[in-house]
């Protein structure tokens, strides 16, 4: 059977393992590093990942893309408080983000596929054998726009990616494998980028998320700007150097404060030399680390109310937790060590090498999926709670969050006013009460005959199958109808956008998603038009003259617009039209009311 490979595709470096027969391995590159850094430089003559596309960060700055993972299934919106530290230009298309490379932009789901592809070639030099199939980690607080647009980029890179799986949980399994513990585990993930804390329970060889928790906007990256920002500070009362004006300068520090930082981890002091443009001789400093951990103590404990309410999810107490597990390449600075050690009283676990736990678990995922070792099950939860919206604007949760998954869970729900001939169902994932609060992931309608208020019953089913990803059926119990969707992002890329690049290499994908658009928005004004019509020639002499003649103008607009081309064009005089038959609905939908009771009336005298 082909080895399917495990792969950590994270925020600063990321790995490729397998299982070598019953352990699972990191596969190194030529040089024998494990890690692939997560850049991509965009050079006059061609592409490149990894160490080599590193030192383009400082020579070619706007044209070294790094940190992609931060805005995978993100808009522009999403990552605005970040933009100035990255020396690249964001685009927003479509609600997606694109990153702008000389005349080219590229999606972040794109641009990890050209990592995901470095890996898959350097496990195919090694293995000797083509790979097709893959595991592939995310945090475990990646919502399902993140895991899709890391599917896609799975895709994108020829990798079908058989199973998603949260960072933690592959660390769990990774320890799970090598000790066999039993009890509650604590799974403290600081990476470049991203904080996961899990809760897991052990048991014969079942894993448990009980619970899981974290930060998307934690890791050792916001140390090394720390570091940098006093740099920059200095650089500029020193020397009166502006930094900010000089990308290339940005570079050098960005990395000579992460080596600063590194070395900080086994030395109590290290100096730190930065040569400045211009012949104007250099920067240096030295650094202590108390110095630098009175400069990062607030981060540090920033990572302790997560977990607090990790725990507190799982019902459980700092005292209950058995063991504690670290992970990711920033908990090897000795103040996070010391500060999980005090917050759960107990010393963490670190023997195994914490920038290669999750891609060792992964591989031994991908062991399991390939059938290597079936005594092994994996339970894992969904992180954030989902449901849809009810009447005035209130979310109304199907699924909770950290319920195991595979789940499903039903409800029942109804119209809330008389002679409603659809309903929206709108789905929602998230924590808060109200609706604009939570995040808005797909919405569609399901018909229903006119009936009075509260008299359909429909029955909404959600489904998350192993990977998270959601399906959600709405059916009229009465009719039988039911209408369902796959909750594909907003954010992230369709599946005929995929397909397409795949053949075309990239080359006709927006050219696809236009016409997506173009079609649905045509789909969804013929639908408008029609009943517009309708209701107009029922309503007619129920309305002004005037407004009669308003609804027929704002239509041909709708028509004019819908023989064009431009999607947004024909969305907007959709809304122009629903806004003008606003009144014409309420005429119409009272005029039923009347009808219903006046029959009901003449029922009961017949009575
Ligand atoms: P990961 O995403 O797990 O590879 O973590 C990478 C992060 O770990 C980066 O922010 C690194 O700067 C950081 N890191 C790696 N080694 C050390 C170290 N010895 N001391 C402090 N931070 C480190």
């Amino acid at each position: 059977m082909a080895t399917i490979v495990g792969i950590d595709l994270g925020t600063t470096n990321s790995l490729v393992a397998y299982m070598d027969g019953d352990r699972p391995r990191v596969i190194p590159g030529k040089e024998g590093r494990t890690m692939v850094p997560s850049i991509v430089g965009f050079l006059d003559n061609g592409l490149v990942v990894g160490d080599p596309a590193r030192e383009h960060l400082v020579r070619s700055p706007s044209r070294t893309i790094y940190s992609v993972k931060r805005f995978m299934g993100k808009s522009v919106a999403d990552v605005a408080g970040e933009l100035s530290y990255f020396p690249y230009v964001l685009r927003e298309k479509g609600g997606v983000i694109r990153i702008q490379m000389g005349d080219k932009t590229y999606s972040p789901p794109q641009v990890s596929a050209m990592i995901l592809k470095e890996l898959k070639r350097r496990a195919e030099a090694h293995l000797g054998e083509e790979l097709t199939r893959a595991v592939v980690t995310v945090p475990a607080y990646f919502n399902d726009s993140q895991r899709q647009a890391t599917k896609d980029a799975g895709l994108i890179a020829g990798l079908d990616v058989l199973r998603i799986l949260n960072e933690p949980t592959a660390a769990s399994l990774a320890y799970g494998l090598q000790r066999n513990a039993r009890g509650i585990i604590a799974v403290y993930d600081l990476g470049g980028g991203t904080f996961d804390i899990s809760i897991l329970k052990l048991k014969d060889g079942i894993f448990e998320v009980l619970a899981t928790n974290g930060n998307t906007h934690l890791g050792g990256d916001d140390f090394d700007r720390r570091m940098m920002d006093a740099v920059i500070r200095d650089v500029r009362d020193r020397h009166g150097i502006n930094v900010d004006d000089d990308p290339e300068l940005m570079q050098t520090i960005r990395l000579e404060a992460e080596q600063t930082k590194r070395r900080l981890s086994d030395e109590p002091q290290a100096r730190m030399t930065i040569p400045l443009p211009e012949g104007r001789g250099a920067y240096e400093r030295t650094w202590s680390r108390d110095e630098f951990e009175t400069l990062t103590a607030d981060l540090v404990e920033q990572t302790m109310a997560p977990c607090r309410l990790a725990l507190k999810d799982a019902g459980l107490e700092t005292g209950q937790v058995d063991e504690v597990v670290l992970v990711g390449g920033s908990t090897r600075m000795p103040c996070i060590r010391d500060r999980v050690q005090a917050l759960f009283g107990k010393t963490p676990h670190c023997d195994l090498n914490p920038d290669e736990v999750v891609a060792l678990g992964a591989a031994v995922q991908a062991g399991i999926l390939a059938g290597d070792n079936t005594d092994m099950l994996l339970l894992d939860v969904t992180p954030l709670s989902l449901g849809i919206e009810t009447m005035g604007g209130v979310m109304s949760v199907v699924i909770r969050r950290n319920t195991t998954i595979p789940a499903s869970a039903r409800e029942m729900f109804t119209t809330s006013a008389d002679g409603q001939t659809s309903v929206d169902i709108h789905i929602l994932q998230g924590e808060r009460e109200l609706v604009t609060d939570n995040r808005s992931l797909a919405r569609f309608q399901l018909k229903v005959p006119p009936l009075p208020a509260g008299t359909p019953r429909i029955e909404v089913t959600f489904l998350i199958d192993a990977n998270g990803i959601l399906n959600v059926t709405a059916s009229d119990i009465r009719t039988g109808r039911s209408q369902s969707v796959q909750v594909k992002s907003s954010h992230g890329l369709t599946d005929e956008e995929v397909e397409h690049m795949i053949r075309d290499s990239f080359r006709f994908a927006e050219q696809d998603v236009r016409a997506r658009q173009l079609i649905e928005a045509r789909i969804e004004a013929e639908a408008i038009i029609t009943a517009t019509e309708k209701a107009l020639r029922r309503g007619e002499n129920l309305i002004e003259r005037d407004e009669a003649q308003a609804v027929r103008h704002a239509m041909d607009a709708l028509r004019a617009a819908n023989a064009g081309e431009d999607h947004r064009a024909i969305r907007s005089k959709i809304t122009d039209v629903e806004h003008i038959t606003h009144h014409l609905a309420e005429v119409l939908m009272d005029a039923t009311l009347k009808d219903a009771l006046e029959n009901k009336k003449l029922s009961e005298v017949r009575e």
